[in-house]
């Protein structure tokens, strides 16, 4: 069982936002900003690539909750998912990172 489908599980702790009956929302073990909090739904799915499309209406309204709960939805964030080998994704079970709480800056281009 992935590690992920363990905190969903309560196998292994984590800090917990919110979770309802299809998502869970806790804060990243080694956060890179004063929130950084990962949003996963509870079914497994390896990644955003292989979600099914249908989960994400009720998961885009809980990430918009957690936005509100976290008080990071006024000043704005950022939202991340890693996709696989090359999108450096380690923990393969779909999870959003929500990160702000400061000004996390422009994303530019890795390459210019
Ligand atoms: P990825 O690179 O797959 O997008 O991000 C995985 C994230 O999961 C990393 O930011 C890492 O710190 C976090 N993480 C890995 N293991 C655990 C864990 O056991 N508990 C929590 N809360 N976060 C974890
Ligand atoms: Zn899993």
């Amino acid at each position: 069982m992935c590690i992920f489908c363990k905190i969903v599980n309560k196998e292994i702790p984590s800090k917990i936002v919110l979770e309802d009956d299809d998502f869970i929302a806790f804060h990243d073990i080694n956060p890179t900003r004063k929130v950084h909090v990962l949003v996963i739904p509870k079914v497994h799915f390896d990644s955003f690539q292989f979600v099914d499309p249908s989960i994400m209406l009720n998961m885009t309204k809980f990430i918009q909750k957690i936005a509100i709960e976290l008080n990071i939805d006024k000043g704005g964030y950022r939202m991340i998912t890693n996709i696989g080998e090359d999108g450096g994704q380690e923990v393969s079970h779909l999870h959003f990172h929500l990160i702000g709480g400061e000004k996390v800056g422009r994303l530019v281009r890795e390459r210019e």
